[in-house]
């Protein structure tokens, strides 16, 4: 479907027709580092920058009366990021919050929809799934007295890889009150048919909630088509919010009026916050979901982070990641299977995420001789490296200079220089 050659100046062409090449320089991109590793942890930009130190003056000026300034925007500012997110979701802003993280996140979205019934009281999950996510779904069923050994069902992967949707749609029994999955697999970058899930699970009485991780400013999405029950994420991977930002957490509106299972004087209605009453009056949309007080410093950056998705466009952004990944897909299998590199991501571009999962036996040692080569990846265990060719800040030409040291990695023998035990955040 895609044409392309290996060839360096086949790379720089593509780099000069990039119509996201602008959006360059407003990261600041370290000299002579190439950052692969946008997946896990997003660049910053100068456009994150400002409004953060905005924020920080504001604070210094304004001390405790900084939430009343600028118009509330201080003490809206949930609101005002849902305004900025809802494109990327295709939602209503009143079905959006930004709080918490992920882990956190899914606490309160079982706290508020896991009701377990004795005829309808297992979860599903996938057995790829981030153990955070899965340890959330443990504890919760614990705290209802069941036992996760019954109550959990994991979908198992038929190849290490994946997860067939017909195994998770098999699984759907009617004992299952909530199917709880990732859109994009965080290691083989599978993208999941959410559509046919959400739906099919829906026919059957299920909820269905979603962990947006690797999709959300990587992939746009439909929730007004999918309508899937909740949703949470991240913003410190695709969306660049900065280390910790505050993540996100979506509430289709039909389930507006539910009790928030997990409840602060931050979801009480802004009307009766203050009077501090002992009564909570939760507020009529997903902000009724929020707990305390906002994370100003972790939440600013978002300003600026989400601003250049409103100029840049998450269709435009979904075409050329699609197109660099194939571009560096391309690369792996003409210039690197002889050295025993593998693509483990699957490639019809429906069914993937925004990274490359690059798999090899020694992919450790490389990941480590990668970073000492001023290429940084990330590793997963156990012979995974992932490169996020991100498409608002890498290049083609870096693409290709990847591929470049990763050939030299075997062919000079560079990665036996290191230890195989490994150490922590690679
Ligand atoms: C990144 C990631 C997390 C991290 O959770 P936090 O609570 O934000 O630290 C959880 N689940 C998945 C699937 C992830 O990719």
């Amino acid at each position: 479907m895609y044409q392309f050659k290996d060839d360096v100046s086949f790379a720089k062409n593509l780099d000069q027709q990039d119509p996201l090449a602008p959006f360059q320089k407003r990261f600041f991109k370290v000299e002579n580092e190439i950052y692969m590793d946008g997946n896990s942890l997003g660049m910053a930009s100068k456009d994150a920058q400002e409004s953060l130190l905005t924020s920080l003056e504001d604070w210094k000026k304004e001390g405790i009366k900084i939430w009343n300034t600028k118009d509330g925007l201080y003490f809206n500012i949930s609101r005002l990021i849902a305004k900025k997110t809802a494109p990327l979701l295709n939602a209503d802003a009143q079905e959006i919050i930004a709080t918490g993280t992920i882990t956190a996140n899914i606490h309160q979205v079982l706290a508020t929809f896991y009701h377990p019934t004795k005829e309808r009281y297992k979860i599903v999950v996938d057995e790829l799934n981030f153990a955070s996510d899965i340890y959330a779904v443990q504890s919760l069923i614990e705290l209802k007295n069941l036992d996760p050994k019954d109550a959990l069902i994991t979908v198992k992967s038929r190849d290490s890889r994946t997860i067939a949707t017909q195994d998770i749609i098999d699984a759907m029994r009617e004992d299952v009150a909530i199917v709880w999955l990732p859109s994009v697999l965080y290691r083989s970058a599978q993208l999941l048919d959410m559509q046919t899930i959400t739906e099919t699970a829906h026919q059957r009485g299920i909820l269905v909630g979603w962990d947006l991780a690797h999709s959300m400013g990587a992939i746009p999405h439909d929730f007004k088509a999918i309508d899937a029950d909740f949703a949470v994420w991240c913003n410190y991977k695709y969306i660049n919010g900065g280390p910790g930002a505050s993540g996100g957490l979506y509430i289709n509106k039909k389930h507006f009026g539910k009790k928030a299972g997990l409840r602060g004087w931050f979801g009480n209605k802004d009307a009766t916050q203050f009077q501090l009453n002992h009564t909570f009056d939760q507020d009529i949309d997903a902000n009724g979901w929020l707990i305390g007080t906002p994370n100003i410093f972790s939440l600013t950056p978002l300003l600026g982070a989400l601003q250049i998705f409103e100029e840049a466009g998450i269709h435009q952004i979904r075409q050329k990641s699609l197109h660099i990944t194939a571009y560096l897909m391309y690369l792996i299998d003409h210039k690197l299977k002889p050295f025993g590199y593998t693509v483990g991501n699957p490639r019809e571009d429906q069914f993937r995420g925004g990274h490359v999962s690059l798999e090899h036996e020694e992919a450790y040692r490389i990941s480590i001789a990668l970073r000492d080569l001023h290429v940084i990846p990330d590793f997963r265990e156990p012979n995974v490296i992932r490169l996020a060719p991100i498409a608002l800040y890498n290049t083609y030409e870096e693409v290709y200079r990847v591929v470049e040291i990763l050939q030299t990695i075997i062919v000079d023998k560079l990665y036996e220089q290191y230890s195989i035990n490994r150490g922590t955040v690679v």
